[in-house]
């Protein structure tokens, strides 16, 4: 059960609805504290989240995988159990509900790496942080096969306990993630950027700002001229760049935020 709204949240949750009701489009970035109460853990949230627990480095960078394969593939396999039992929650579901009544209006924009959004059926799902339920090689195929294509991830041989291999080169399988050091996919930065610069209205919820380049789209955002909002029940390091701060939860704030306009 949620905790009920109180006057002040609801007084700013009008305020906000009042502003997407005028935006000809708007946009979400979504981060970790989206899919918290669907129970997958946040990164940063100090009682329950992964990094109060392991080093980032080790698990989430291409040398620390490198030194450890089957730790760091292994790690992975149990986050990929967590994003597979998980369910939905009332806020993926409330953005999802309004993108079908009024399409074209809203991007959602996401740091997750697991696919919550996509499974209440919101389509278009900008997704920066890569698909943690999705393999890749680690290096380039260093032998492409027939008419040079590279050798296929979902031939890999599977290997107890270990990243699966080429059977041709031994090439690892990692997972589809952007670990700390790499590059955003290019493709998805640029319609990041495009949503957020044709965006009226950006809805910020669940992310700790800490992250980059993704925490500079609300910047690129205000900069632009469009009302910046952040959802988060703590403080973020967004929190200057916001016209508005609602303190709440999504599962709590986006039903009673997003329902009158349906
Ligand atoms: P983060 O862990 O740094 O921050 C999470 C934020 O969510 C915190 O500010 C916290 O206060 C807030 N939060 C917690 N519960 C909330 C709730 N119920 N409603 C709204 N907000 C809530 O996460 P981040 O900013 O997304 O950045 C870290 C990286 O973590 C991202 O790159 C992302 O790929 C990765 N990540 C993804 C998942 C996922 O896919 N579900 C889970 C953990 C981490």
């Amino acid at each position: 059960m949620n905790p009920p709204i109180s006057q002040s949240l609801s007084a700013q949750i009008e305020e906000l609805r009042r502003r997407i009701a005028h935006a000809e489009r708007w946009a979400v970035l979504s981060g970790a504290g989206m899919s918290a109460e669907s129970g997958i853990p946040t990164f940063r949230d100090a009682q329950t989240g992964f990094w109060a627990k392991f080093d980032p480095m080790q698990l989430a960078s291409e040398e620390g995988f490198r030194a450890d394969p089957a730790g760091v593939w292994n790690w992975y396999a149990q986050r990929r159990e967590g994003v597979r039992r998980a369910q939905p929650n009332a806020g993926h579901v409330a953005l999802a509900n309004y993108a079908h009544r009024w399409p074209d209006r809203l991007s959602i924009i996401t740091q997750n790496v697991d696919d919550l959004h996509q499974r209440v059926g919101s389509e278009g799902v900008i997704s920066l942080h890569g698909d943690i339920l999705q393999d890749r090689w680690l290096n380039p195929c260093p032998q492409p096969g027939e008419e040079g294509r590279p050798c296929q991830v979902a031939h890999a041989q599977a290997q107890p306990g270990e990243p699966p291999r080429c059977a041709r080169c031994g090439n690892w399988v990692r997972p589809g993630v952007v670990w700390f050091g790499e590059n955003l996919p290019q493709e998805a930065w640029r319609a990041a950027e495009d949503a957020v610069a044709q965006a009226d209205v950006l809805l910020v919820v669940g992310t700790s700002g800490a992250v980059w380049p993704a925490a500079g789209l609300a910047e690129q955002a205000r900069q632009q001229g469009a009302f910046v909002a952040v959802l988060n029940p703590q403080n973020s390091e967004l929190d200057e760049v916001a016209h508005l701060r609602l303190l709440g939860t999504a599962a709590q704030v986006l039903p009673a935020l997003l329902a009158p306009l349906l």
